[in-house]
């Protein structure tokens, strides 16, 4: 069977200091609808250069991403991406920033008001839909920003680094909610960060890369069940073994089984 999104031999150059520097070299990836995947690496190892290929913001240099079938060339609605920084226009409130992307597909106000409302309330924001973004934190407007991607019902949700500038404790609230809405929704989500703990928490597989060039090391899959306990025996475990794969010297691609 073939697999929902299929990137094959990725490779992505870029020119720098006049020499070219390969940020992904023969990178090749399968990823199943409704998949949790982490992309998982230090900084540079071109996590954010694959999010994008397969986003459809970059092109590649070689090799292809093909998306239930098409081949990716161009950002579709279909597909939501969320940064680090949240995006959400100052001088709208947060029902009027939630209901951007419904104006974009032109639903009419009424039934704008009813969808916005409902990602509202999923995200934990109800009661604070006349605030505007200076009047929240930073967990509470990327809150906003994850709402607003929910209603226009994406196939897809990237996401970069999203809690990168969150404290920590905001953080683990927020990852415990985007694993609930994913659960609940049932959207296939590519999520990029540094956080080992934070990728064993939330994927279901980890694509492991590796800097210098930029490739995959190992695809992992979480031997976890859907109830994640950050100090249980076995998440520890499982952190461990991952730790430990950045230590290994070996060169192959390999799927690492815990
Ligand atoms: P990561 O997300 O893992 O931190 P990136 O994908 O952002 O890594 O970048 C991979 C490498 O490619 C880095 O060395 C980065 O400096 C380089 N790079 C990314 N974008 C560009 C660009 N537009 N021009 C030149 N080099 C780039």
């Amino acid at each position: 069977m073939t697999s929902y999104i299929q990137v094959r031999k990725a490779c992505k150059k870029f020119i720098h200091n006049g020499k070219e520097f390969n940020a992904l070299d023969n990178v090749s990836l399968d990823i199943n609808k409704g998949e949790f995947i982490c992309l998982l690496g230090p900084s540079g190892c071109g996590k954010s250069t694959l999010l994008n290929a397969i986003a459809g913001f970059d092109h590649l240099t070689e090799g292809s991403v093909m998306i239930d079938g098409q081949e990716v060339s161009e950002p579709t609605i279909n597909h939501i991406t969320i940064f680090q920084n949240y995006g959400l226009l100052p001088w709208r409130n947060v029902i009027r920033n939630v209901e951007l992307g419904l104006e974009t597909k032109k639903i009419p106000k009424e039934e704008r008001k009813i969808i916005a409302q409902k990602y509202i309330d999923l995200v934990g924001l109800t009661g604070l839909e006349k605030r505007h973004p200076a009047q929240l934190s930073g967990g509470q407007q990327q809150r906003v920003s994850i709402a607003r991607g929910l209603t226009v019902d994406p196939d897809i949700i990237f996401m970069d680094e999203p809690f990168g500038a969150l404290d920590a404790i905001t953080r683990m609230k927020l990852q415990e909610d985007i694993l609930r809405i994913s659960r609940q929704e049932k959207k296939t989500i590519i999520f990029v960060t540094h956080d080992i703990e934070e990728a064993v928490f939330l994927a279901d597989r980890i694509v492991v890369m590796m800097a210098n060039p930029g490739r995959i090391k190992s695809i992992v899959k979480v031997p976890l069940g859907h109830h994640r306990d950050r100090i249980a025996s076995d998440f520890l475990y499982v952190r461990d073994k991952i730790l430990e794969l950045f230590n290994i010297k070996t060169e192959e691609y390999i799927e690492y089984y815990i």
